[in-house]
């Protein structure tokens, strides 16, 4: 069961004469219950294709299916209720909400749904606190954390509506190494522990070394898909 697929799927940025051919035909199948990472060099079309494949910004052709649904069939409507929905992001920047407590920034998604927040919801955000190490921080405002703690705040809001998927896009690119390794490490942990498929930008070798599966990408095209059998830690 694939969480999402991409076929043909191309992205083109401007007008005639100047266009920018971000992606030129990208078939890709992103197996649910694993840690993909998708690299490559900067302007390569990572972004593009992770925001696409996250239904942020529309293809300019191909077809994008996620969670068995295929975003082309969906109007705006639909697909931002679906991007709430079954999606979970996160970003660089944390984009915590300053004035809320952790444990309020983490329930957040269900509130905006309109979702009660019950008792199973409760053990969801406690079990994912627990997992990420988080629990005896959750009464702190993000100011009181470390970038690293903020962060793992962060995957924590991005997995409470239980999402198809998280995109991460260069989650660590604003932490030290030794934090990152811990932020990496965490994600890793949300797929082992909790299932979750975890779909991961970044430029930084070291970060690709914590996915399951690398997607190497160079010129808006696949040059490599990579699988890791045996699931171990490359380094
Ligand atoms: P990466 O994430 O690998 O750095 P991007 O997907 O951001 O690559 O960009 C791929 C290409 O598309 C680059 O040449 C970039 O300049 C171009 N591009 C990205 N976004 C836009 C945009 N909104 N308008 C025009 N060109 C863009
Ligand atoms: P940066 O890497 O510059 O810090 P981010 O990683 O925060 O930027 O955001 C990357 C992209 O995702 C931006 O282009 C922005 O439009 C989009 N984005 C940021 N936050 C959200 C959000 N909460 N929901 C949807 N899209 C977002």
């Amino acid at each position: 069961q694939d969480a999402a697929t991409a076929r043909g799927l191309t992205k083109t940025y401007g007008r005639a004469g100047t266009e920018v051919h971000a992606l030129r035909g990208i078939d890709v199948d992103l197996p649910a219950g694993r840690f993909t990472a998708i690299m490559g060099p900067s302007g390569s079309g990572k972004s593009t294709l992770m925001h696409c494949l996250a239904g942020l910004d529309q293809a300019t052709s191909g077809q994008v299916t996620v969670d068995g649904t295929r975003l082309a069939d969906l109007d705006d409507t639909a697909l931002t209720k679906f991007r709430r929905d079954r999606v979970g992001f996160v970003f660089q920047s944390f984009n915590l909400l300053p004035m809320l407590t952790a444990g309020q920034n983490i329930l957040l998604p269900l509130e905006l749904a309109g979702r009660r927040v019950g008792r199973p919801e409760r053990e969801r955000h406690n079990q994912i606190a627990t997992v990420l190490g988080i629990t005896d921080r959750l009464g702190h405002l993000p100011s009181q954390l470390s970038g690293g703690q903020q962060q793992r705040v962060a995957i924590a809001r991005a997995l409470i509506s239980n999402p198809a998927i998280v995109f991460a896009d260069e989650p660590t690119g604003n932490l030290d190494s030794t934090t990152s390794a811990e932020v990496l490490g965490f994600l890793r942990t949300s797929v082992r522990e909790l299932g979750q498929t975890v779909v991961m930008v970044t430029h930084e070798l070291d970060a690709a070394a914590y996915a399951d599966d690398v997607i190497v990408i160079a010129d808006g095209r696949v040059r490599s898909h990579l699988t890791n059998p045996t699931r171990e830690r490359l380094v």
